[in-house]
């Protein structure tokens, strides 16, 4: 007999989210893009989503040294501050060269204006200056975290691995999504349908493990 699934293992001892209870799950989130991604992801369960931009919930100092930890703070803010259960995305993109750079500060590189213009000059520059630039490794990382108002929280990270190219490509995603080839696809996240990308992403691996442990019968 072969060992269970590591993954089969851990969903079951996570707490359910019960869509007859609470139907609505607030998305703390006030970045645009990913709202829109998880929107898509959560919608099929049964649940509305409900953005923490919308509610005019603050958005919390993400002062954590991982993913997970920065997921876990918005996700607790949100859920304290609406009472109602709440799912929180704290993601970015690593670069093998520059050391996982930018990881935790991908939003940063953009700037105040939140310019992805501005971060990806930013990558490819660094990565001229070390000799790199077509072709670099690197991966996307998304941690999930969904805190319940008494406190308790389920995080998942899921990852994608590809490589960069330069100049950007395409429109339809967000952040650094133009640059990002995903291993064994010939368009960047930039290109592809929305569709396709959640099926291969970091954002749809971990959305599948919350999926299993969280939002299963
Ligand atoms: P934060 O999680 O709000 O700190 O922001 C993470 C940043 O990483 C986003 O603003 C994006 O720039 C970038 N990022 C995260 N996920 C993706 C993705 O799926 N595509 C492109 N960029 C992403």
């Amino acid at each position: 007999m072969s060992a269970p699934d590591a993954r089969i293992i851990d969903a079951m001892t996570r707490r359910k989210l019960d869509p007859a209870r609470e139907s609505e799950l607030v998305i703390a989130t006030h970045n645009p893009g990913k709202l829109r991604e998880i929107e898509a992801l959560v919608a099929p369960h049964g649940f509305s989503a409900l953005s923490a931009g919308a509610l005019g919930l603050p958005e919390p100092l993400e002062d954590g040294t991982t993913f997970i930890e920065n997921a876990r703070i918005k996700a607790l803010a949100s859920a304290r501050a609406s009472g109602k259960p709440a799912l929180a995305d704290d993601s970015g993109i690593a670069v093998d060269a520059l050391h996982g750079a930018p990881g935790i500060f991908s939003a940063r590189w953009a700037g105040a204006q939140k310019d992805f213009a501005v971060a990806i000059e930013r990558v490819r520059t660094e990565l001229e200056w070390r000799g790199y630039e077509e072709g670099a490794g690197a991966h996307f990382v998304c941690a999930l975290t969904l805190a319940w108002p008494d406190g308790h929280c389920e995080d998942f990270e899921g990852i994608v691995r590809g490589t960069l190219t330069f100049p950007a490509r395409g429109m339809r995603g967000f952040g650094y999504d133009p640059i990002f080839l995903p291993n064994g696809m010939a368009q960047t996240y930039g290109e592809i349908d929305p569709l396709e990308k959640a099926a291969t992403s970091h954002r749809g691996d971990a959305f599948r493990q919350l999926e299993a442990g969280c939002l299963g019968a």
